[in-house]
């Protein structure tokens, strides 16, 4: 398992002093390179879940085990050597540096990695696998939206994670880039054998997942 959650909450407090409730007990189990999609309607705690996983956010209470670490245990930096180690993000926008080039914005996460020299044959390698190898120098604002989406998607996979997490990737693009882009990530998923779980709105990309799970008030819907 490269993941396993159990009785997973979290809580935030209101302005007002009451407890907002926003997951109530979350199981889930991600075997290794499995791919799962996760919908669900807007302020139903996706993110939240997202960032829990990926120890950007910690739980208001129970477990979670990533790649065999219980990391609502460990603390920083610990916990931030676990996350560049395990785990690639991709969100609604590419958050792609407007001055650096494609290749120079896909090593990012390599710069803290132990072989710069490995990590940038992968990153040519990936970038002509999503089609960008002629845009290798170009600046993100030299390119379209879904092009930028490919590049943060090289940048998510430049260290081989075991396990993607993709918060509504589609979110920023047209239909047609919204389909390639999801069909994208179900690609390299199964080529690299990393573990996959994509939050979308779309029925349609969600259906594509290996397993669906809609979050509703908190919980799984059964
Ligand atoms: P989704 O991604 O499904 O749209 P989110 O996980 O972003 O939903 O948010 C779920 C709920 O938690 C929302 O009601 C949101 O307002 C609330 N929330 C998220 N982050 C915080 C925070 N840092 N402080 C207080 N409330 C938050
Ligand atoms: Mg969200």
């Amino acid at each position: 398992m490269i993941l396993e959650m159990a009785g997973v909450t979290k809580s935030y407090s209101t302005p007002g002093g009451a407890e907002a409730r926003v997951l109530r007990g979350i199981d889930l189990r991600i075997a290794a390179g499995e791919s799962v999609a996760i919908t669900g309607p807007s302020g139903c705690g996706k993110s939240t879940l997202l960032n829990i996983i990926g120890t950007l956010d910690s739980p208001s209470s129970g477990r979670v085990v990533l790649d065999g670490r219980e990391t609502s245990m460990l603390a920083e930096p610990e916990l931030s050597r676990v996350r560049s180690q395990v785990v690639g993000f991709v969100f609604q926008f590419h958050h792609l540096l407007p001055q650096c080039s494609i290749l120079e914005n896909a090593l990012v996460p390599a710069l803290v990695g132990p072989d710069p020299a490995a990590a940038e044959t992968r990153a040519r390698a990936l970038l002509g696998r999503v089609g960008l190898a002629d845009r290798l120098d170009h600046r993100p604002g030299q390119l379209s939206g879904g092009e930028c989406q490919r590049a943060a998607v090289v940048r998510a996979l430049v260290n081989r994670p075991k396990l993607l997490l993709a918060d509504e990737p589609t979110g920023s693009l047209d239909r047609e880039g919204a389909e390639s882009l999801a069909a994208l990530l179900l690609e390299l998923n199964r080529e690299e054998g990393t573990a996959l779980v994509l939050v979308t709105h779309s029925p349609g990309l969600a259906s594509r997942a290996a397993r669906t799970l809609e979050l509703r008030d908190g919980v799984f819907a059964k």
